[in-house]
């Protein structure tokens, strides 16, 4: 009895068959090396389960019902799939021109009739090579589109992504009428803590404040972006500013209330915020990222002014003005 290889289901494969005997060889010689295996009888059905689920490696049959092997390969290619596919044609001829047929149509291979299993198993595993080089290209483009958008010090998003994201979320809240807050806070006094404790205090104090910040926000839907040195910037979407202020008034006590231990010095700081959004029936007011920056920005120096440590807020576009209390910080 052949031991069962681990499974490997990272490499699912997909069988596309009509003949019954035929299939269940395969199957078996797929089943015994540990893949995991869905088995379909023509190219319509393989379309139709592509659609649904991602398989890394297709041996189809060229010769089928409804949908044959090189309309399959044709149809896989024009879709254009997020992830690469590799296909590999099982044909009863292998004379050249029907070999250069089903690659131009989208084969990556080709296995012959009857075929052995010792050459099948290889022609997968060439499959798997070329599936495993595109995996660690995705993979690598994946972190290199996260460093574009990071921080490098505080890890939230950087000021580049920033401005792209809060035209989308404006543009969203506008069309959904949903409401949406912008949160602008900047350390008190940071110069004091880099003349203090030095430069690389600093850093860690920034580190640190992000930290706290992100400890505040609610996953998925907030959002976080260092906008320069010791400023922030918070976004809070289907949040009013009532709402914000409450979220705001969280962040200053998280900062406030506890003391940063850097390098064995006890270092207290706090922030000061700028509070500013509209509500669920903003559509028509002319509302864009420069103008709830600017309203926030106006609150974060009134927060300054007024003594630090503290929260300002400026009601929505109503034209009234209306500004909330500053919150005295303890
Ligand atoms: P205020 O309460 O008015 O905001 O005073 P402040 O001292 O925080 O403001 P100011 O704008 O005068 O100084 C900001 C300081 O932040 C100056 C700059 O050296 C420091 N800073 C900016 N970016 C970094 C950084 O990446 N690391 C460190 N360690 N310091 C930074
Ligand atoms: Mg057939
Ligand atoms: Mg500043
Ligand atoms: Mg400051």
């Amino acid at each position: 009895m052949p031991v069962l290889k681990e499974m490997d289901n990272s490499f699912s494969l997909l069988i596309a068959e009509d003949n019954l005997p035929s299939r269940m060889l395969i199957e078996k010689v797929l089943l015994s090396e540990g893949y995991g295996v869905t088995s379909v009888e023509n190219g319509r059905d393989a379309l139709e389960r592509l659609k649904k689920q991602f398989f890394p490696i297709i041996i189809t049959d060229w010769e089928m019902p409804e949908m044959n092997g090189l309309e399959l390969c044709r149809a896989v290619r024009a879709r254009n799939f997020a992830r690469y596919t590799f296909i590999i044609l099982v044909t009863a001829n292998d004379a050249k021109a029907q070999i250069i047929e089903g690659l131009e149509a989208g084969a990556d291979d080709y296995i012959t009739k009857p075929f052995n299993r010792a050459e099948l198993i290889a022609r997968i595993n060439t499959g798997k090579r070329i599936i495993k080089l595109e995996r660690s290209l995705l993979k690598a483009n994946e972190e290199i589109r996260i460093l574009s958008i990071t921080d490098p010090l505080t890890q939230v998003y950087n000021r580049g992504y920033m401005s792209k994201r809060m035209t989308q979320e404006i543009k969203r809240a506008k069309r959904y009428r949903q409401p949406l807050s912008l949160i602008i806070c900047d350390i008190d006094h940071f110069k004091k803590v880099n003349d203090l404790y030095g430069h690389h205090a600093g850093d860690l104090v920034l580190k640190e404040f992000a930290g706290r910040l992100k400890g505040c926000i609610r996953d998925g839907a907030d959002w976080i972006a260092r906008y320069g040195g010791e400023e922030f910037l918070i976004v809070l979407p289907e949040t009013d500013v009532k709402g914000a202020s409450k979220a705001a008034e969280r962040f200053r006590r998280s900062v406030a209330e506890k003391t940063f231990n850097i390098e064995e010095k006890e270092i207290r700081i706090t922030a000061s915020f700028g509070v500013a959004g509209f509500g669920s029936s903003a559509d028509n007011e002319e509302i864009s990222f420069q103008s709830l920056l600017c309203r926030s920005d106006k609150c974060l120096y009134q927060a300054k002014d007024a003594g630090r440590n503290r929260i300002e807020s400026m009601q929505p576009f109503t034209g009234s003005g209306f500004r909330i209390k500053g919150k005295e910080g303890i």
